[in-house]
């Protein structure tokens, strides 16, 4: 099995930026590419080496990353005479990273295959607080020999790897994963919202309910009320983050995989009309806890045009 030593990382966004610098801290030898030519030169500024084009980037390496907002976004950069199915060199190994469908990821990766490249599917958890600190979950799909391949490289960005099936089962157990965590930020908000109009410290009271059986992700680690931990969006005005409109696709794509299964998941798609409503209203490009917004007053509260 050949050590895969050098990388191409296209999209270099909240996500993908602090995971190149974690790969550069880890002596890889990293290519990048982004539309945004201010995220090429910060990636350049963090031991990267910048590339003027797509095809510049992805030529000759052992592996390419895309960390790109949409499925749309991923086909694109996979099809067509300059993608990289066609750029790429004959072996190399293409991995997935952003949050798409799994039909789509399914046939990408027979469409690699066909074209003489083997392609994972390897979204994250973990936002962008694990993507700094390299703690990421990666959930991976794909053919196991290859998953064996790619753990150093994405041991270097994340603390747990985790082979969940074929091509297309990261996507959905990331599905699953986003399904609930809309959910439980939700909830976690509506809580907070209870407690101070009956004249509580939402500070005492996340720390209350943090250590009791209400316990969730967002109030350990991605407080949604301002002030209670520093380095999360809603001490930061909502800025950066995770956009409420990622979370929004991200709860469509869960509700059709419902559909098609006929599963039912009355709490997710209530869920995912709140997050509609919430983008509607003008909080599209502001980190997903903003929707806290919705049921009380916050401090930096995003209420501004981020559409
Ligand atoms: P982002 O919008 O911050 O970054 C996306 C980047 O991709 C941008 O810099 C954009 O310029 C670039 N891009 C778009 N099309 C491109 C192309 N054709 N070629 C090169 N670059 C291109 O998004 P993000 O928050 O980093 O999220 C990326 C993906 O990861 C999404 O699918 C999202 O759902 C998923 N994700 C995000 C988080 C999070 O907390 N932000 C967590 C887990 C998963």
């Amino acid at each position: 099995m050949t050590a895969l030593s050098t990388i191409a990382f296209l999209g270099l966004g909240n996500m993908g930026l602090p995971m190149v610098r974690n790969l550069v801290k880890a002596g890889f030898a990293v290519r990048t590419y982004d539309l945004s030519a201010e995220a090429i030169a910060t990636a350049e500024r963090d031991g990267a080496r910048g590339a003027p084009s797509m095809q510049a980037a992805v030529a000759d390496v052992d592996c390419v990353f895309t960390m790109l907002p949409t499925g749309v976004d991923v086909e694109g950069v996979y099809r067509g005479p300059a993608g990289l199915l066609a750029t790429t060199r004959p072996g190399a190994l293409l991995v997935d990273s952003s949050t798409i469908s799994s039909a789509i990821s399914r046939t990408l990766a027979a469409e690699a295959l066909a074209a003489g490249r083997v392609m994972l599917d390897a979204p994250v958890s973990g936002g962008t607080p694990g993507a700094h600190a390299g703690t990421l979950t990666f959930m991976v799909g794909g053919d196991p020999a290859e998953v064996e391949r790619i753990r150093p490289v994405l041991e270097a960005m994340g603390k747990r790897i985790v082979h969940v099936g074929p091509n297309g089962a990261g996507h959905t157990a990331k599905l699953c994963n986003n399904m609930l965590s809309g959910a439980c930020m939700i909830a976690t908000t509506e809580a907070l919202a209870l407690g101070e109009a009956n004249g509580l410290d939402p500070q005492v009271l996340s720390e209350v309910l943090r250590t009791s059986s209400g316990g969730n992700y967002a109030l350990e680690k991605y407080s949604p009320y301002p002030g209670i931990m520093p380095n999360v969006p809603s001490s930061n005005g909502y800025k950066g983050g995770f956009r409420s409109d990622f979370q929004l696709k991200d709860m469509r794509l869960a509700k059709q995989l419902a559909a098609q299964m006929r599963v039912r998941t009355t709490i997710g798609d209530i869920a995912c009309d709140l997050f509609e409503l919430h983008c509607r209203s003008g909080y599209a490009k502001a980190d997903y806890s903003s929707i806290i917004a919705q049921l009380m007053t916050v401090a930096g509260d995003p209420g501004v045009d981020w559409s």
